[in-house]
């Protein structure tokens, strides 16, 4: 990229604020993650800006409406971190329901010497919903069946799929006994996830997110897993990430991630590699390969 633009290094500068002002005429792209709000402010501050191509197949940091409105366009990295995303799923659905972490914790600290770790609970023969059967839950949804999982999914939309489809998320988190979160953020799905939600998951019930930490109502959450309503819950993102509410982490039956669902050397070059010719094709003059349709 350095061959072709002047690239302006938000991320190493003391004061951001100032190198925009010092750059505002000239910025024509932005590349960022979903964890760079791009507002209708930035926007505005940037009158040549084309393109903002995010590193993300998620695109709820971004103002969609204020782009739209003054013709910047938008590129994600959709597809290509499905598999990896799902495998992140299903490594905190078993790290959840067979105490993986807690059980790590008990060998490392000497707990093994004095006593047994509580029995977790089997995958093969649940039922585990998955809300938002996309690019990433068709991939959880195939490596739940190779778990002898039985397999439903709730979302806007039936798809043709062998699953059985409920139109109604209650519905779907009394009859599961896992659920995982693969819709999108943003306004649409906030708070998802919440008290009620919770309560007709039951006791038994595990909950994953791998969505965004939106989703879910992150206080009745707690609330849900202080008080047995549901038995465990294992979280990739969180509301005001990073920070992670204080009473998740004193938590054994909680397993936390930082956030890492695409986070493998494999899939982070070629995510890069699709931002990269994203705003090459756009400076070129050609289709943009994976544009955000607004
Ligand atoms: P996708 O292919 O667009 O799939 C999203 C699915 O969610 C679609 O099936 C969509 O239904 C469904 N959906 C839309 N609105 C919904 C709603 N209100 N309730 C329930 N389902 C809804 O996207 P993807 O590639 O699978 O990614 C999904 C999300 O995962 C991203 O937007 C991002 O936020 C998150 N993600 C997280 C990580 C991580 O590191 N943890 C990594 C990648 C992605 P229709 O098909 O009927 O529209």
């Amino acid at each position: 990229m350095e061959d072709r633009f002047h690239i302006v290094k938000l991320w190493q500068e003391q004061d951001p604020e100032s190198i925009i002002q010092k750059y505002k005429d000239d910025v024509v792209a932005i590349n960022c993650n979903m964890s760079h709000k791009i507002s209708y402010k930035l926007m505005s501050a940037l009158p040549s800006l084309e393109l903002i191509a995010t590193f993300s197949v998620g695109f709820d940091h971004i103002d969609l409406d204020a782009a739209k409105a003054r013709g910047i366009k938008v590129t994600n990295t959709p597809d290509i971190l499905c598999q990896e995303t799902a495998d992140t799923g299903l490594a905190l659905l078993l790290a959840t329901a067979k105490r993986v972490a807690e059980g790590d914790m008990f060998v490392r600290v000497g707990k093994w010497l004095s006593g047994e770790l509580p029995l977790g609970t089997s995958l093969a023969n649940k039922t585990i919903g998955i809300v938002g059967l996309g690019g990433i839950g068709t991939k959880v949804a195939k490596r739940c069946e190779a778990f002898e999982m039985t397999v439903v999914y709730y979302g806007p939309r039936e798809k043709d799929t062998p699953y059985r489809y409920y139109d109604d998320i209650t519905t779907m988190a009394q009859d599961c006994d896992m659920m995982i979160l693969t819709c999108p953020g943003g306004e649409e799905t906030a708070n998802l996830i919440d008290a009620n939600i919770l309560e007709a998951l039951g006791p038994k019930g595990i909950l994953i997110n791998i969505a965004r930490g939106s989703v879910v109502d992150e206080p009745a959450l707690v609330h849900a897993l202080q008080n047995d309503i549901i038995a465990g819950a294992g979280l990739d993102v969180y509301f005001n990430e990073p920070h992670v509410p204080e009473e998740l982490i004193s938590m054994d039956n909680v397993v936390l991630l930082p956030h890492i669902g695409s986070a493998t050397l494999e899939t982070r070059i070629m995510m890069g590699q699709l931002v990269i010719d994203n705003i090459l094709a756009h400076f070129d003059g050609r289709e943009l390969l994976t544009e955000v349709k607004i």
